[in-house]
């Protein structure tokens, strides 16, 4: 897959649990120049959830055919389960000239680098685990061991962080959202995928 500035773009972004990706992703698609990677999951649908816009939800034998037929361009496993972003779904978007955004884990992303696909990385941090743990509980959807758990996965989570082109602190949501918009329209445009960003690397929040 070749990206250029008139071929759209791939930009992964990487988050804990709870820090407000979703909800960057939905505004960031608000601008048609921007649209999702629906990928393919075998955990269960949350509430409100629905099959093929926010997940594609497989069984786990749908998903291992799928990795048998080399269908996915990155899968892991996530919190017990297995996530994977579909080659298929993103060349027609990158075709179509979109800036592609993959939400996937950091084992997804490194995987990426591995492979070579050129692409732009972002981390969104939290300002700060306890804020991390007060925004996962009043989501309300996970048990208190979900919620340990999604904690724990985000320390591992933000050691990684440096991985990334970019960190982004999200401490307000819209401040957070424009600023990103306006750093992966640059990005695209210029299609300097793998430099590295200074900004926002002062708020660092520490594990
Ligand atoms: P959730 O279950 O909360 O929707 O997502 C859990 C984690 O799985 C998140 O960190 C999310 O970024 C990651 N994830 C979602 N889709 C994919 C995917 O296609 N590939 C990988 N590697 N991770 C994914």
């Amino acid at each position: 897959m070749t990206i250029g500035p008139s071929q759209g773009a791939l930009v992964v972004l990487s988050g804990p649990s709870g820090v407000g990706k979703s909800t960057i992703i939905q505004r960031l698609l608000e601008d048609p120049r921007f649209a999702l990677s629906v990928s393919a999951t075998t955990r269960a649908p949350r509430k409100g959830e629905r099959d093929g816009v926010d997940y594609r939800f497989l069984d786990e034998a749908t998903f291992h055919e799928l990795v048998e037929r080399d269908a996915f361009l990155e899968w892991a496993q996530v919190h017990g389960h297995h996530y994977g972003t579909l080659k298929e779904d993103v060349d027609t978007l990158v075709r179509e000239g979109r800036i592609v955004l993959l939400d996937i884990d950091v084992q997804g992303a490194r995987s990426l680098r591995e492979k070579g696909v050129p692409h732009i990385s972002v981390f969104l941090a939290p300002p700060s685990l306890e804020e991390l743990e007060h925004r996962l509980r009043g989501r309300g959807t996970d048990t208190d061991e979900a919620v340990a758990e999604r904690l724990q996965a985000a320390r591992r989570e933000l050691e990684a962080k440096d991985e990334y082109d970019q960190v982004f602190v999200n401490d307000d949501l819209n401040a957070t959202t424009a600023a990103l918009r306006g750093a992966l329209l640059a990005a695209a445009a210029g299609s300097a995928p793998s430099t590295k960003a200074h900004t926002d690397r002062d708020e660092d929040p520490g594990p």
